[in-house]
C-alpha cells in the first residue's frame, strides 16, 4: 500500500567565519606585519539516502536545521575552524522539491547516495592575505559569506507493511492507536473518499507501518466507493492483520472471517502472512468460548487482546515484528 508522506522544512547552511585583522607584536619587532588568519568555511548541508528508514516523520517534529558556522579567523595567522558539514538522512524513494512542490529539486532512489544541497558560506580572508609591497600594513579583511539558505517540501511515497482489515466497530481503530506510539500526519494518497489511517511502530530501531483500512470490506463488495484501485495496494502489504469480535458469539466470527477473507481473495489477496486479533476479550468472561474460538482457528496466528484494557498488545507487537523481520529478510 503506497501513502503520501512529506514534511516541510528549513535548511540553513552555515555562515564564513570573518577573517582577522591582527599585526604581529612582539619585543624588538617595531613594525610586526599583519598576521590576521582566514576565517573557516561554514559547512555544507548535504541529503544522504538509507534504507533503514522508511518515513520522514523525524522532520515533522523538527523543522529547522542550520548547520554549524566556520570560526573567525585569529591572529597569528592562524585560520579559523570550518563548519562540520551536515548530513541530513532520509529514507531511499524520498523527493526534495521546491516551496511551492511545483519542481522536483532532487529524486532518491539508490542507498548511501549523498547530494550537495546547500553550501556553506566561505571564510572571509584575513588582513595578511592583503599585504603587498606597497601595503605593508593593510588593515583590511574580509567578512564571511553567509550560507545558502531555502525551504523545500520532503516527499515520500509510504508502503504500509502490515494492513488492518475487519468489519466496521472490532475495534481496528483503537488498536492502531493502542500499538502506534506516533501517529503520523500523512495525507490520503490516492483515494478520496477514504482516508486510510496510519500508525508507526518502532521497536528496537525497527520501523514498521500499519495501516488501518476503514470501509475495505463494505466496500469491495458491492464496489462502490472504493475501487479496485484501493485493494490493488493492499496486495503490496507483507501482512493483514485480522481483527474480530470476540463479543459476537463462535459462529458469527467464524462467519464474518470467511466473508471477509472472500472478498480479500477475490481481489487476489491471498498468501499474505497473517495474524488473528480476537479484541474485546475483556467481555469474554466464559472460558469454555475462549476454548471453542481457539478450536475453530487452530493452526492460525491467532491473539486474544483488550484494546481497553491492553491485554495482550506486547504480544502481538512481538509476533508482527518476528513475521516483519522474516519476510524482509527473504527479501
Ligand atoms: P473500528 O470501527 O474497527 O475502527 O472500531 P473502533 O476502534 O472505532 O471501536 C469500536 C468500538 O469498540 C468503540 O466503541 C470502542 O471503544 C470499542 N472497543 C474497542 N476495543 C475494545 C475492547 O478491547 N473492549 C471493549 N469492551 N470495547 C472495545
Ligand atoms: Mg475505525
Amino acid at each position: 500500500m503506497k501513502f503520501l508522506d512529506e514534511a516541510k522544512i528549513f535548511l540553513k547552511a552555515g555562515n564564513g567565519g570573518s577573517g582577522c585583522n591582527s599585526f604581529r607584536r612582539e619585543k624588538y619587532v617595531e613594525f610586526g606585519g599583519p598576521n590576521g588568519g582566514d576565517g573557516g568555511d561554514g559547512a555544507n548541508i548535504y541529503f544522504k539516502a538509507v534504507h533503514n528508514l522508511n518515513t520522514l516523520i523525524d522532520y515533522r517534529y523538527k523543522q529547522h536545521f542550520q548547520a554549524e558556522n566556520g570560526k573567525n579567523g585569529k591572529g597569528d595567522n592562524k585560520k579559523g575552524p570550518n563548519g562540520c558539514d551536515l548530513f541530513l538522512k532520509v529514507p531511499v524513494g524520498t523527493q526534495i522539491l521546491d516551496s511551492n512542490k511545483e519542481k522536483v529539486i532532487k529524486d532518491f532512489t539508490i542507498s548511501n547516495e549523498k547530494f550537495l544541497f546547500l553550501k556553506g558560506g566561505n571564510g572571509g580572508k584575513g588582513n595578511s592575505r592583503f599585504k603587498s609591497s606597497t601595503n605593508r600594513a593593510p588593515r583590511r579583511f574580509e567578512l564571511g559569506k553567509n550560507g545558502e539558505e531555502r525551504w523545500v517540501w520532503l516527499k515520500l511515497k509510504l508502503i504500509a507493511d502490515a494492513g488492518m482489515v475487519g468489519l466496521p466497530n472490532v475495534g481496528k481503530s483503537s488498536l492502531l492507536s493502542r500499538l502506534s506510539n506516533a501517529k503520523p500526519k500523512i495525507s490520503n494518497y490516492a483515494f478520496t473518499t477514504l482516508k486510510p489511517q496510519l500508525g508507526l511502530l518502532r521497536k528496537d530501531y525497527n520501523d514498521l507501518i500499519i495501516a488501518d483500512l476503514p470501509g475495505l470490506i463494505r466496500g469491495a463488495s458491492d464496489g462502490i466507493g472504493l475501487g479496485h484501485k484501493f485493494l490493488s495496494h493492499v496486495e503490496r502489504c507483507k501482512i493483514i492483520l485480522h481483527v474480530c469480535d470476540v463479543s459476537s458469539d463462535e459462529q458469527t466470527i467464524l462467519k464474518n472471517y470467511k466473508m471477509i477473507n472472500q472478498e480479500l481473495r477475490k481481489f487476489g489477496i491471498e498468501n499474505k502472512e497473517e495474524i488473528l486479533i480476537f479484541n474485546k476479550s475483556d467481555l469474554l468472561n466464559d472460558e469454555k468460548k475462549k476454548i471453542s474460538i481457539s478450536n475453530l482457528f487452530k493452526g492460525k496466528n491467532f491473539f486474544f487482546i483488550s484494546c481497553i484494557q491492553g491485554d495482550g498488545l506486547d504480544n502481538v507487537v512481538d509476533f508482527l515484528f518476528k513475521l516483519f523481520l522474516n519476510s524482509t529478510n527473504e527479501n
